[in-house]
């Protein structure tokens, strides 16, 4: 199996699991149960609605299981008239949630492609990264989603994508460093074959090409 065909089982898997969802109430009380382990009690009254409160937050974190990616970007490309030239979107905000410990993820996105026939609306970039970022994630896993779903529906000459984020599991428990950022990227086509347009990519973003230094 390739890598793009993994990740696409992965989104498939990722959507059918929501068919067992359990209710409201039974997710309320596993946070009570949380804040029973924590040690506290769950009954007092600052804590009353908190269950309620969580699960709300978990829904709009976890929004992005009810969106297709795929689905959103197939409705809304247009003909380039063209265009070929690199199109990138930087320093997208990134709030997503590792899988690992459910703790924030934070941190920007910065997106090129090179068109071939068709072009998307910037903002429906940035929707991909959120439907994306809206999961349990690794970035690894983000940073390739977002660059093969770009690169699968639009077919361009090439497609980047850079990730840099802090990751609140580091920051506020086991080791405890702050300011380390994380730097994950996928390059494909274009971007993958020709360290010219790489480097083009890396100096608009205000980056070196770790590749090539
Ligand atoms: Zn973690």
């Amino acid at each position: 199996m390739d890598a793009a065909t993994t990740e696409k089982s992965l989104i498939t898997t990722e959507r059918a699991s929501l068919a067992g969802r359990p209710a409201r109430e039974e997710a309320e009380q596993a946070v009570r149960t949380l804040i029973r382990w924590a040690g506290d009690d769950p009954s007092r009254e600052g804590l009353l609605d908190t269950p309620k409160r969580v699960v709300c937050a978990y829904e709009e974190f976890f929004s992005g299981y009810d969106s297709d990616p795929e689905e959103l970007l197939k409705r809304t490309f247009e003909e380039t008239d063209g265009y070929d030239e690199m199109v990138i979107l930087r320093d997208i905000r990134v709030e997503s949630h590792c899988e690992h410990h459910i703790v924030p993820i934070l941190g920007k996105v910065h997106i090129a492609y090179l068109p071939k026939h068709r072009v998307i609306g910037i903002s429906k970039l940035a929707r991909i990264v959120d439907i994306f970022a809206r999961r349990l994630q690794i970035q690894e896993k983000l940073t390739a989603q977002i660059a093969n779903t770009i690169n699968d529906v639009l077919e361009p000459r090439g497609v980047a994508v850079v990730v840099e984020a802090a990751h609140q599991c580091m920051t506020t428990r086991g080791v405890h460093k702050t300011g380390v950022t994380m730097v994950t990227s996928r390059m494909l086509g274009a971007f993958r074959e020709d360290a010219t347009i790489r480097g083009e990519f890396f100096g608009r973003i205000g980056h070196r090409d770790a590749r090539s230094a």
